[in-house]
């Protein structure tokens, strides 16, 4: 335990940022900056909005991914195609397990006390894209609490690149919905930019009966390559000089509730 906690130090401390959790500063759905005095990012207020499609409230990130930084290219790397044994060395695929293992260790039990209900599974989002054999997602999930029972959604076929951001539920296909009936389902996406993808993957498992959806993110992307708002500024002067540390708990931004 205090082993994973120092080499998380060690590995992530200068690449990852633990996400923020400041009242009117960054959203408190998924930790993107806000214009001050919002509460929530236009993307989450807006989807939060939408009557017929129910959404996660609960959106956990690990850590930011600032565009042309490490963690964001990590983001790539990670899932480049690789024969499997490659893929364990490599180390932007090491450094996202890493997070996801001290995640496991030091924070997955706070789900269950800030919720209605403890998690009783998980699903991994699939890939829009169509790509085939197990995806690189799928495999670092392996690293979640076991007692996470695992059950399987499956991408629409055919979806429109232009829609893959679009909050839409039919994007999604629950083969088994008795899996998620009455549960606490945790949604496990890898980089939430505008949060459609895996929005819509919790509304599919909303649909279909589960009580309870938070969805664990790997990194929030923050875009600063084109149109800087002053709040993206503000955001990543917080931000410089922070060392990723287990110690702040991604659900609260602070300590463990
Ligand atoms: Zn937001
Ligand atoms: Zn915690």
């Amino acid at each position: 335990m205090s082993d994973l906690r120092e080499m998380i130090r060690e590995r992530l401390g200068a690449i990852m940022t633990n996400p923020l959790r400041i009242p009117n500063v960054t959203c408190d759905v998924c930790t993107g900056p806000v214009p001050s005095p919002y509460a929530r990012c236009y993307r989450c207020h807006t989807d939060a909005r939408r009557e017929a499609v129910p959404v996660a409230r609960r959106v956990v990130p690990l850590t930011y991914a600032v565009v042309g930084t490490q963690a964001d290219r990590d983001m790539y790397r990670y899932k480049d195609l690789m024969p499997a044994a490659q893929r364990l060395r490599n180390p932007s695929y090491q450094r996202l397990l890493l997070l996801l293992l001290g995640f496991a260790d030091a924070h997955a039990s706070c789900l269950d006390v800030v919720a209605l209900r403890p998690v009783t599974g998980m699903i991994v989002v699939p890939s829009l894209r169509g790509r085939t054999g197990t995806h690189p997602l799928a495999t670092l999930a392996a690293a979640l609490p076991s007692h996470w029972a695992r059950a399987e959604l499956r991408a629409a076929l055919g979806v429109p690149e232009s829609q893959r951001r679009d909050l839409r539920p039919e994007h999604f296909i629950l083969p088994d919905s008795a899996a998620v009936l009455g549960g606490h389902i945790v949604v496990i996406e890898d980089a939430w930019v505008t949060g459609g993808h895996a929005q819509s993957a919790a509304a599919t498992l909303l649909l279909a009966g589960a009580a309870e959806v938070s969805i664990l993110v790997i990194a929030r992307r923050i875009r600063t390559d084109f149109q800087r708002s002053p709040v993206e500024a503000s955001l990543q002067r917080i931000l410089t000089d922070r060392e990723y540390s287990l110690d702040i708990c991604p659900i609260t931004g602070g300590d463990c509730v």
